[in-house]
């Protein structure tokens, strides 16, 4: 293994990651993506870990057992066509490293080189877990399923973030992200025609009054002190003019930030949407789908990195949002910290016109590797 410096591994990282630009793949095909990830691990005598999983990579670096950590980036790409203009933009017509992930996998590689480096000297063991399928909520779960996460104390990861200096590192001890929860409401009366309402039971305005009652759930019980969202997104009743129709449907997700208002949430959703149909003699069938956990950064550990950090990159106070990452399924087992990395750019992730700057990619690196040094020294016994 040919020694690199740092300027000339951000060089040969820039090039990885314009390469995995330039063929991203979607949640759960990442099979390229997988495939060039084994390789240049190979390439650097890195020891890749069985797995069941299709997509994904898992190795480990370190010659001592205890203490475990890992070190997480996403591999996933989604469904959009290009238009960042960017001189490496993707290859592949419809699809997109709109969420930047092609910087952490290149963050995580320039780490795992950096380790590497002085593996005899490690004073633990790093997991690397190069995830698929973040964007379908999927990945993190198979990963757990897929045992990488046995023995493992502690997670480390991050996601890069617009509205940011490039490199500038945001650390929150606590909730940093939504829980995300989904569902779908049928209504069912009954049909008939649209001049004689009394002859059926009309699903639509019982449609309209669940509506508007489900706004009172976060305006009318919720502490104003705390967070919560209710969107409904997709609505859908009858074809045509004359026809009052049998069903209504309606689908959509709540957002919400502590355990206690998910709770509350859920459960003013089911008594909303059951009694104000009931009033209208409407049949309501809920399907509610439990999501991700929310982020939720475990404060011994966030000070360690804030420490760490601080040596090295500008910090700041990371920003709560409700949208949400797979990382909680990891954070749900083990305690864990996902900080941002200022991607230098403006535009949101999930746009066609996002773009994360280079430079974020060796301070991705740095913040891997620097950290789990400190990881592995503080939970060494
Ligand atoms: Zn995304
Ligand atoms: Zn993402």
């Amino acid at each position: 293994m040919s020694h690199l410096s740092l300027a000339e591994l951000e060089k040969q990282l820039i090039t990885y990651r314009h390469d995995f630009h330039e063929y991203p793949e979607l949640a759960n095909h990442e099979f390229k993506t997988t495939a060039k990830i084994k390789a240049i691990l190979e390439a650097w005598h890195i020891k890749i870990l069985p797995t069941k999983l299709k997509t994904g990579v898992f190795a480990e670096i370190g010659l001592k057992t205890k203490p475990l950590i890992a070190l997480r980036a996403d591999i996933d790409a989604l469904p959009i066509t290009e238009a960042s203009g960017v001189s490496f933009s993707s290859k592949v017509p419809g699809v997109m490293h709109a969420c930047g992930h092609d910087t952490h996998i290149a963050a995580l590689l320039g780490a795992a080189y950096l380790l590497k480096q002085e593996e005899a000297a490690l004073p633990g063991k790093i997991r690397l877990i190069f995830q698929l399928s973040e964007e379908d909520q999927e990945g993190a779960l198979q990963v757990i399923d897929d045992g990488q996460l046995t023995d493992v104390k502690a997670i480390l990861g991050f996601h890069n973030t617009p509205q940011q200096p490039v490199g500038a590192i945001g650390l929150k001890a606590g909730i940093t992200s939504g829980a995300i929860d989904k569902f779908k409401v049928t209504l069912s009366g009954v049909g008939t025609h649209a001049s004689a309402p009394q002859n059926g039971k009309d699903p639509i305005p019982a449609l309209g009054a669940t509506i508007s009652a489900l706004q009172t759930i976060v305006s009318r019980n919720l502490d104003p002190f705390k967070a919560g969202v209710v969107s409904i997104t997709h609505v859908n009743a009858g074809n045509t003019w004359n026809v009052l129709p049998e069903k209504a449907f309606f689908e959509g997700t709540v957002r919400t930030a502590d355990k206690e208002v998910r709770k509350q949430i859920k459960q003013r959703f089911f008594e909303t949407v059951k009694y104000t149909a009931k009033a209208q003699q409407i049949q309501a069938d809920i399907d509610w789908y439990d999501g991700d956990p929310s982020v939720d950064n475990d404060a011994k550990l966030t000070a360690l990195v804030q420490d760490e950090t601080e040596k090295f990159a500008p910090t700041y106070v990371q920003q709560s949002k409700l949208g949400s990452d797979d990382f909680a399924c990891y954070q749900a087992l083990i305690p864990g910290v996902y900080a941002n990395i200022g991607n230098g750019g403006s535009v949101s992730a999930h746009n066609p016109h996002f773009i994360a700057d280079d430079k974020l990619i060796i301070v991705g690196a740095q913040f891997f590797e620097k950290n789990a040094r400190r990881w592995l020294a503080e939970l060494a016994d």
